[in-house]
């Protein structure tokens, strides 16, 4: 999708492909992840969201594991900001205990990975690689440096655009939220009356009398305060 279309105050449909086709719709979700604010700046309407980057790590190939893709939990070390899991034959780590650091996309940014930055995430994966026995025991392999979105709430944005009939979204969502932010946006649009949560609480526009500055530090605290927790 290369942009929203407007017609007399509201999305009609998107344009998409090399030729800017417009493909008519009387709602359009937008589920862009991290490229969610930029789509909706262009059509005049703030996402409170602030992407940030996090590192996560892998083992290489460890003697001994399997394809099978998970037959153990997600393992979490709160008190260390750091979390594990297995990929297959490899294991892999994420720490949050580094301090925030956040990523402005733009309409050039082609994926929501970035190089790794060993200045920011050096010590912060080594201490989580020392504190994992898979990893204690297995030599690192690839490191990434991942970009996902926070809300000064924590919560997703979920529902209709409120300055803007016809656009929707469902964006800020973790893998987490993923199942109830289906349904709940499901409910929303068949108006079937039944919310998982109450619709205002996900309300994309939940943040409107915030300015720029008070979404971003907020936002970006939560990040901050798992490493404080550390
Ligand atoms: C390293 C790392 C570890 C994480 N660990 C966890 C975890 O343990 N638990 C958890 O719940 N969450 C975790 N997350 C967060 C989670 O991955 C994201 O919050 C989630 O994937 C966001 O889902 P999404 O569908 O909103 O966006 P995405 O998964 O980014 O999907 C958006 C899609 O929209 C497409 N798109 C963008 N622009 C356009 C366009 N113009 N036209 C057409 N398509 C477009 C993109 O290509 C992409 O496929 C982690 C994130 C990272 C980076």
């Amino acid at each position: 999708m290369r942009a929203l279309e407007r017609e007399r105050g509201r999305v009609v449909g998107v344009r998409v492909g090399e030729d800017a086709e417009l493909l008519r719709a009387d709602r359009v979700v937008l589920a862009a992840g991290i490229w969610g604010p930029v789509l909706a700046a262009d059509a005049g309407v703030r996402l409170p969201m602030v992407d940030v980057q996090h590192p996560y790590v892998f083992t290489t190939q460890v003697s001994g594991l399997d394809d099978t893709p998970i037959d153990i939990p997600i393992v979490r070390y709160p008190d260390h900001a750091v979390y594990t899991r297995r990929h297959g034959r490899r294991y892999g780590l994420g720490t949050y205990s580094h301090a925030p650091l956040s990523l402005t996309p733009t309409p050039a940014l082609t994926s929501a990975e970035r190089p790794f930055r060993d200045a920011d995430f050096g010590a912060a994966v080594a201490a989580a690689g020392a504190l994992v026995p898979a990893f204690r025991d297995a030599p690192q392999g690839r490191r990434l440096n991942g970009v996902f979105a926070l809300t000064p709430d924590e919560l997703p944005l979920v529902g209709p655009a409120a300055e803007l009939p016809g656009l929707w979204f469902a964006e800020a969502s973790w893998v987490t939220h993923a199942g109830g932010v289906g349904r709940q946006l499901a409910n929303m649009l068949l108006d079937t009356g039944r919310h998982l949560v109450p619709p205002e609480r996900l309300a994309p526009g939940r943040f409107a009398h915030w300015s720029d500055e008070k979404i971003h530090q907020t936002a970006l605290g939560h990040y901050q305060g798992i490493y404080d927790a550390h």
